[in-house]
């Protein structure tokens, strides 16, 4: 089944280029630590003026607090993201000669850092093998069935488990746009999916209607 959904997925975004913006590995760590409850499309427009500003992590470490504030304030968690950006430089500037870690392990150490954050950037930067979970990988893996998990890690655990050759970016960014385009949180379009012969999530809806007609009605 894995290889079906996949190779779906691969017809349907054949290019999984990044949303975000981005020149270098530094640039693609605070885009993604900028995108946490935020779109891709207003980081972007945020991060345009900023990279054109503060290209790497010296010329970033060089603002202050309420500066970064006040140019990444659109993104939403304005304080703790400078805050973190802040000391993610300093760190980076100062143990790391200014570049990004390679290894993921490494890199979820670092400020404001989280481990879905380590995954996407080591997997897009530096082709690491993992997959970063974020709320459409984590919904479109389960209600597939393909996994079957509570949290974030347990997906990626489970994931890496079964489907290692599946650990990459490509397939990180596929689920992602599947997820936001396709496998919606609300509505769904399981009308127009191909997988949905395979979807645990679409056979147990149908089941529920056949059951109870009455309560479908427009599901
Ligand atoms: S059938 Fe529906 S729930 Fe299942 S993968 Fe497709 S869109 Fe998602």
């Amino acid at each position: 089944m894995i290889d079906k959904v996949m190779d779906f997925l691969a017809e349907l975004f054949p290019n999984p280029d990044p949303e975000l913006h981005f020149e270098n590995e530094f640039q693609c760590l605070v885009a993604v630590v900028l995108s946490a409850q935020c779109t891709d499309k207003r980081v972007n427009e945020v991060t345009k003026v900023l990279f054109k500003m503060c290209p790497d992590s010296i010329s970033m470490a060089r603002l202050s607090q309420s500066e970064l504030e006040k140019l990444i304030y659109s993104t939403g968690f304005y304080h703790n993201k400078a805050k973190n950006i802040l000391a993610l430089c300093k760190v980076l500037n100062e143990e790391y000669g200014g570049k990004v870690p390679t290894d993921p392990d490494v890199l979820e150490t670092l400020p404001g850092v989280g481990r879905k954050t380590a995954n996407v950037v080591s997997s897009a930067c530096f082709g690491a093998n993992r997959l970063g979970v974020d709320t459409h990988v984590f919904r479109v893996t389960n209600r597939l069935g393909l996994v079957k998990a509570t949290t974030p890690l347990a997906v990626e655990k489970q994931w890496t488990k079964k489907y290692a050759k599946y650990c990459n970016h490509d397939s990180h960014f596929r689920l992602v746009l599947f997820g936001r385009y396709v496998c919606k949180a609300q509505n769904p379009k399981c009308g127009e999916c191909k997988l949905s012969g395979e979807c645990k999530y679409f056979k147990g809806k149908k089941n529920v209607c056949r059951q109870s007609k009455d309560k479908c009605k427009g599901r």
